[in-house]
């Protein structure tokens, strides 16, 4: 028998919804690079379409796990050393977080998890995780890779229209009763004709020019591998073989690369300094990308025109954060992957990895993150060690 300890967001304030606000969503059987969606055995332990990212949603795996004679303990208390977390830390053999509630699983912490052989990570994105730790402590560690790629890839779109045309500030007017046109257009701009950059053009990054083609973009795109040619033509995308070249170039820039240790602060005072006046900023990935100060002072002297993401540091972002309140925002909560389309497939995407690991079978070689002392699968392209 395992305990499985499972860290989740907590409850909706009002508990859950009487009705939802659609009845059912698309089955998506393959994602655009051919990875098939996850396949668990049997019967799913939850209705696609339901909330089971919080905490009574348990991700639909309680039947799985308590037939199979497991335990499993859902809590949402995971930071400090009086947390639940760290008191039951020692006992369990597999913790499944979320990166928009991530528990933090450092160093100090994978010492004291004595029994732990599996992080799991409902989502993508598993930073939260000191891996070169894991590693040394042989955790294998998973994460449900494809499994929200095109619903963050939605969310940058948003975010893209909002800033540049200036959408939040003008809802606002109409909810406060307003109808000043000049203060809702003064800052408002068509994207059409814009260059739009990402640096990162992986499963999200390319979802997101895939998505903006239509809209009449000049595509930029960086990372360390050029894309495939044929795609790099049917997008009509230009290369930046390096940050400092995209970043002069473009108006409208979209991170979509992993944290790791040499990625850290990628976008600091001087890298923003680099940057056209007026550039809008769109942060999906990790928040310590971005030096915090640094970006707040650059909205404030007018030089970043806008910045929206979903993403801070640490998670839940304390009320004092001055991302909350800095000038020209657009940020939300971390939510871009945790739509209730998004949890289907991550909640039965961490099914199929309980599965192997209790069946025997092998962990399907694009969730590994670590496994084996060392990185791999997906783990191996997207991560260092440090
Ligand atoms: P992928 O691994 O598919 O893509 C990441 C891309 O970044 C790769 O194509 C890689 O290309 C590039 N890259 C990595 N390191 C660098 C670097 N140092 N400089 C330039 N490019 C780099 O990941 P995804 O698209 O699936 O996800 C990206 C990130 O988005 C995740 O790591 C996660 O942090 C975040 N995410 C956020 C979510 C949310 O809810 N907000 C949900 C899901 C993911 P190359 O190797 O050629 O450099």
């Amino acid at each position: 028998m395992a305990k499985i300890l499972c860290v989740l967001y907590p409850d909706p304030v009002d508990g859950y919804p009487p009705r939802y606000a659609r009845d059912e969503i698309p089955t998506i059987t393959t994602y655009a690079n051919g990875q098939t969606a996850p396949t668990p055995m049997g019967a799913l332990g939850f209705k696609p379409g339901e909330l089971v990212g919080c905490v009574s949603g348990a991700l639909g795996l309680r039947n799985y796990l308590e037939r199979g004679g497991h335990e499993l303990i859902v809590i949402s208390d995971k930071d400090g050393p009086n947390s639940e977390f760290e008191r039951l830390l020692p006992d369990a053999e597999v913790v499944i977080s979320q990166p928009f509630w991530p528990a933090y699983l450092t160093a100090d912490r994978i010492t004291k998890a004595k029994n732990l052989k599996v992080a799991l990570t409902a989502g993508i994105g598993s930073d939260h995780v000191d891996l070169a730790a894991a590693a040394r402590a042989n955790i294998t560690v998973a994460e449900v890779t494809g499994s929200n790629s095109i619903s963050v890839a939605e969310h940058v779109v948003m975010m893209a229209l909002s800033l540049v045309r200036n959408y939040l500030p003008a809802h606002q007017t109409a909810i406060d009763g307003g109808w000043n046109i000049a203060d809702c257009v003064s800052r408002s701009y068509d994207i059409e004709g814009l260059h739009f950059g990402t640096i990162g053009a992986g499963r999200i990054g390319l979802a997101v020019l895939r998505r903006l083609k239509p809209f009449g973009l000049h595509l930029h795109y960086t990372q360390r591998h050029r894309l495939d040619s044929t795609i790099e033509n049917e997008l009509n995308l230009t290369f930046h073989s390096d940050v400092q070249s995209l970043i002069k170039t473009v108006d409208i820039i979209n991170l979509q690369i992993p944290l790791y240790p040499s990625t850290e602060n990628l976008l600091d005072e001087a890298v923003l300094a680099q940057m056209k006046r007026g550039t809008y900023l769109i942060n999906c990935a990790r928040g310590k990308l971005v030096e915090r100060d640094a970006l707040v002072r650059a909205l404030k002297s007018g030089h970043i025109a806008g910045y929206a993401g979903d993403v801070w540091f640490p998670q839940p972002a304390s009320p004092e954060h001055p991302w909350r309140t800095m000038p020209f925002n657009g940020m939300t909560p971390h939510m871009s992957g945790t739509s209730l389309s998004a949890q289907a497939r991550y909640a039965a995407g961490t099914l199929e990895i309980l599965q192997s690991y209790f069946e025997g079978t092998r962990i399907r070689e694009e969730y590994l993150i670590v496994d084996s002392g060392n990185l791999a699968g997906t783990g191996a392209h997207s991560y260092e060690l440090g």
